[in-house]
């Protein structure tokens, strides 16, 4: 699916429609009430009808396009170039391309489809499986984007080779920390762990206990011994980092673990050719995402 396609195939609101009644209702369209048959009412609003309980919704009723103003072609649209930039897109650049009124709206519109960019079944790696820790952003109110590491969000990357990958928000980098981590997202039967020679990862296998751990012994210098290396987990982190640098620009680190979510997300479907689908199926299935929501606390980024 290209933007071309996207723009053929979903020109009208009528196509877009159809196209989330079947993803909402792969067994056909069902009263969100009382779970009876409907019927499509040949109106404007393309409304269907419940006779068992009198309901009328449509078929983005509680969904993260309900109560938006923006054209369903338009939505569709960000939601492709979200899935195609490998490095994310900013809001800034979707206002622009699409011409969306205000920045807000764009803010808001890619936060929402971010919001479904998240994996719902995420299960144990095995096999050989790289795990390693950055450092990312540090937004400070006046100076921008700044140096010290005080300032800095923790972030654990997990990835089974040839496989999935995961990313964490977390707290910091010490053992037990890594440990959870690994209990929660690394199997027991895993055939070996890769990370670098950090104290920390030795303490946290062990935590975990998880004793098959090889490292590659980065303060000697040395990054690659046979297979023993975190090359493939590094390789997502600069991914991550040239998104947070060229991209985004403006990150808090309320809002990290989304954009995390959406790297893991994308990253994970790399040779799927249905992301934007897979993406749109979750965006009329997944709890919706309210501005309140979004907004509360700190302050938007
Ligand atoms: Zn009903």
């Amino acid at each position: 699916m290209n933007l071309m396609d996207v723009n053929t195939m979903f020109s009208t609101d009528a196509k877009c429609r159809e196209l989330l009644t079947r993803l909402r209702f792969p067994e056909g369209p069902r009263c969100l009430r009382c779970k009876a048959p409907v019927v499509l009412l040949e109106t404007e609003k393309h409304l269907f009808y419940c006779k068992d309980c009198d309901y009328q919704f449509s078929v983005t009723a509680g969904t993260v396009f309900n109560d938006s103003h923006l054209q369903l072609n338009t939505w569709f649209t960000a939601t492709l170039l979200l899935c195609e930039a490998k490095k994310g897109i900013s809001a800034c650049q979707i206002q622009r391309t699409l011409g969306i009124g205000s920045y807000k709206t764009a803010w808001y519109l890619c936060h929402r489809i971010r919001h479904a960019m998240a994996q719902t079944d995420k299960p144990m790696l095995d096999g050989k499986v790289e795990m390693d820790t950055t450092y990312v952003g540090g937004r400070n109110r006046n100076k921008g984007w700044v140096a010290w590491p005080d300032n800095k969000e923790v972030v654990v990357g997990i990835r089974k080779r040839n496989g999935d990958l995961r990313f964490f928000q977390a707290q910091d980098a010490k053992s037990g920390t890594l440990a959870k981590y690994i209990r929660e997202n690394i199997s027991e039967d895993v055939e070996v762990i890769f990370t670098d020679d950090n104290m920390a990862n030795t303490a946290a296998m062990r935590k975990a206990g998880r004793d098959n751990h090889k490292t590659i012994n980065h303060t000697a210098g040395s990054y690659v011994d046979g297979d023993i290396h975190t090359n493939t987990v590094e390789s997502a982190f600069s991914l991550l980092k040239r998104g947070i640098v060229g991209t985004w620009h403006k990150i808090s680190a309320k809002h990290l673990p989304a954009y995390l979510e959406e790297m893991e997300f994308r990253f994970n479907r790399r040779k799927n050719s249905d992301l934007f689908i897979d993406t749109l199926r979750h965006m009329v299935t997944a709890p919706v995402l309210t501005f309140n929501k979004l907004t509360k606390g700190k302050e938007a980024a």
